[in-house]
């Protein structure tokens, strides 16, 4: 148990263990409406969202405070998942627990002609977290295996040396500090399609619509099979992948603030030292 004190309540099995990507998983076979190791119902689950997005709002806060004090620790969550997945109600759902000033946030769409002229890492390197920092990619280098092998963006003589890559990478973040979470998340082609119906009935909705995203379902085949090289191949201890069911937002979303309570946790926060002496800073304020 961390410093945080509580143990997440209503959970039979940590989310950690629950959505764990293993060697058996297939994410063909995925119950996508799913809620793995949690009891409660939606109700329960909202509850416990704001509960436990105040623990997370403490732990990063901590963070960013030893941050300024000179620790260059940081976390990072990799969020990955097709269209419609809730990437964004994550971050705005989540994330939005914690200080905007603790984020360093990034959403990374199609690569720009500059980006383009560079290594694929090029843009995700200038995006990592500064020190003390919470780090959100709202898609990531993951797309570099993911849209980029189903479009045949680059040959897959290209592509398939990116996994390996990718691990010395993230490796190396591992090494500097930098504390790696993982989130694939899958609704299914049903759901796919409501949240897109959805998208097109409200107004305020339109601006997420993108015609191509029904171009995208046609070849989900062709990701559920790029998504699962992703994980057989990447998912290592000092970057694990966790797979987690996106048809219940409620549940993803705690699940998800749960995945990241437990990276905080294993940092061993606590409030920095002053760097100055209590009570003569005391003296000296009362006889200013
Ligand atoms: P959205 O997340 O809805 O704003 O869409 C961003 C789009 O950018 C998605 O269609 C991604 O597949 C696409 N994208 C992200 N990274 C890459 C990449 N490296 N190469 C090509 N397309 C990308
Ligand atoms: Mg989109």
């Amino acid at each position: 148990m961390g410093k945080s004190g509580k143990r997440a309540e209503h959970w039979h099995t940590p989310a950690t263990e629950a959505l764990r990507a293993g060697p058996h998983l297939r994410i063909a076979d995925l119950d996508t409406n799913g809620t793995p190791g949690f009891d409660g119902d939606k109700d329960l689950g909202e509850r416990l969202l704001e509960e436990r997005g105040a623990v997370l709002s403490h732990l990063q806060e901590m963070l960013f405070a030893n941050g300024r004090t000179g620790d260059e620790r940081s976390v990072l969550l990799v969020l990955q998942g097709m269209d419609t997945s809730g990437k964004g109600g994550m971050v705005r759902h989540v994330i939005g627990h914690v200080d905007p000033q603790g984020v360093d946030h990034t959403a990374f769409g199609v690569p720009t002609p500059e980006e383009l002229r560079h290594h694929y890492l090029w843009r995700i390197r200038k995006a990592l977290p500064r020190d003390g920092q919470l780090g959100v990619f709202d898609r990531s280098h993951y797309e570099d295996v993911l849209v980029v092998r189903v479009h045949d963006l680059v040959p897959e003589n290209v592509w398939r040396h990116r996994y390996d890559e990718i691990n010395r990478f993230e490796r190396e973040l591992d090494d500097t500090g930098t504390t790696i979470v993982k989130v694939a998340m899958f609704v299914s082609l049903d759901e796919q399609k409501q949240r897109l119906a959805e998208r097109l009935e409200r107004r305020d909705k339109h601006w997420k619509y993108n015609p191509s995203d029904v171009t995208e379902r046609s070849l989900w085949p062709e990701y559920q099979k790029a998504y699962q090289d992703m994980l057989d191949r990447t998912n290592t201890d000092y970057a694990p992948w966790y797979v987690v069911p996106a048809d219940r937002k409620w549940y993803s979303r705690i699940a998800v603030t749960e995945l990241l309570i437990d990276a905080f946790e294993r940092l061993d926060l606590d409030w920095p030292e002053p760097t100055f002496d209590i009570d003569t800073e005391k003296r000296r304020l009362a006889e200013s």
